[in-house]
């Protein structure tokens, strides 16, 4: 995959300048590869491995500046990741979204407070935007309700996944206004985004029962009673413009995860291709199949990442079918990977079988496909 240089030569005696994307990269490969079976197994976290990341640049690069945005560095990132571990793909686009919604918000002393520590990694977390995505297109009713008191809002309601968290995280989500003073010009309730502090007592993490995957990216069920959130951690009040504003980016960011799978199980295919090449070549799917629409998709993902504000609705129908193609090749590329591998991928211990089950996540994580089927047959609320 090609990568952006974002750093500058300072002269000509210092090293070749290295991106953020090849960073991330490199150290995916040197220190991630041999963690992702226990990050697979749930028996990892990896909080300082994504502190790291952090670190080279790779949870910033996606930061508005006077007003644009790029979000091509921030998905070669993810892809790169996403080669050797999907469950740390996943969680770095946890981090990217917090990041996306903090540095977007028109709160100034949020932006001051948090913007910068989440992009840096100092601060980690993620997102609960699954069900308020899902409420925007009809799918499912809000699950957090909040109403109006002194100097912020008291949230009640459950949220049963939310990834990337710990004791000091945070994450962005919606809640329904249930107050009277909460409504909108259609007459429906106000929806107001918030940064959710994990370490707040009345904020209850509760352990999931194990995946088929993802076990080890911090996945807990949420339990907000009464909290109080103070207005300092207001993303967005009305929600509805916000969202309006940040979803093209929230849905782009998850092509990386789909790129970085789809390019292991092509390499995957060409690792079993001398041993069984003379019989795989009759199975349907070929690797060649797979590298002309890896190539297509990171063509398309880096055009419409260039242009995250776009307000058009063929844009956005880009990158809905985009996201809907991406989950679709995802399975159908770890699929074919573990037909090509035979009884070597049927191993536990081979990472075809891992790859698929991963495969499995990109296609029902918020957008799920029936529900980016929804959003194309343009079904929204
Ligand atoms: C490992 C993992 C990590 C996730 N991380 C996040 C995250 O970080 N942020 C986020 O917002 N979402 C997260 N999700 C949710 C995810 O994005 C999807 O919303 C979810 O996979 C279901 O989407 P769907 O559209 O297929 O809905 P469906 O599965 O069709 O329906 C979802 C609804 O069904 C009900 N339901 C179904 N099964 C259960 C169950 N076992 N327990 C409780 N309720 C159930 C709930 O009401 C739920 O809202 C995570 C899910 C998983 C499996």
């Amino acid at each position: 995959m090609g990568s952006l240089a974002v750093s500058r030569l300072a002269s000509e005696e210092t090293l070749p300048s290295v991106s953020i994307a090849d960073q991330v990269a490199m150290i995916a490969r040197k220190e991630l590869a041999p963690h992702a079976l226990a990050i697979d197994e749930g028996t990892i976290y990896p909080d300082a491995l994504l502190r790291k990341f952090g670190e080279t640049g790779a949870w910033g690069s996606h930061q508005p500046e006077n007003g644009a945005a790029d979000l091509r560095c921030a998905i070669q990132s993810i892809a790169s990741i996403g080669e050797v571990c999907g469950a740390t793909a996943f969680m770095a686009w946890c981090q990217n979204t917090l990041v996306w919604y903090a540095s977007n918000s028109d709160n100034p002393k949020l932006v001051a407070k948090f913007a910068n520590k989440f992009a840096s990694g100092e601060i980690l977390g993620g997102t609960g935007l699954s069900n308020p995505m899902k409420s925007f297109f009809g799918i499912e009713k809000l699950k957090l309700k909040g109403r109006k008191v002194e100097g912020g809002y008291v949230v009640r309601g459950v949220l049963p996944w939310v990834s990337n968290l710990g004791a000091d995280h945070y994450f962005g989500t919606i809640f329904e206004r249930e107050d009277e003073g909460g409504g909108t010009a259609k007459g429906g309730p106000d929806i107001v985004m918030f940064l959710a502090d994990c370490a707040n007592p009345a904020i209850t993490l509760q352990p999931c029962k194990p995946f088929l995957a993802m076990d080890g990216t911090g996945t807990y069920g949420v339990q907000f009673r009464d909290v109080f959130v103070p207005d300092e951690l207001i993303l967005a009040e009305p929600a509805g413009p916000f969202v309006k504003k940040i979803r093209a980016g929230f849905i782009l960011l998850q092509a990386g995860m789909a790129l970085g799978l789809i390019k292991d199980c092509i390499q995957i295919m060409d690792e079993v291709d001398a041993p069984l090449g003379h019989v795989n070549r009759y199975l349907p799917q070929q690797p060649v199949q797979f590298r002309e629409l890896h190539s297509e998709f990171e063509k398309e993902a880096m055009a419409l990442a260039c242009d995250p504000y776009n307000a058009d609705d063929s844009y956005w129908r880009r990158v809905v079918a985009l996201r809907l193609r991406a989950g679709d090749a995802s399975v159908a590329a770890a699929h074919a990977a573990m037909l090509h591998c035979g009884a070597r991928g049927y191993l536990k211990s081979h990472r075809a079988q891992r790859r698929l089950r991963e495969a499995y996540f990109v296609a029902i994580v918020t957008p799920a496909t029936k529900q980016l089927r929804k959003m194309l047959a343009g079904d929204e609320r």
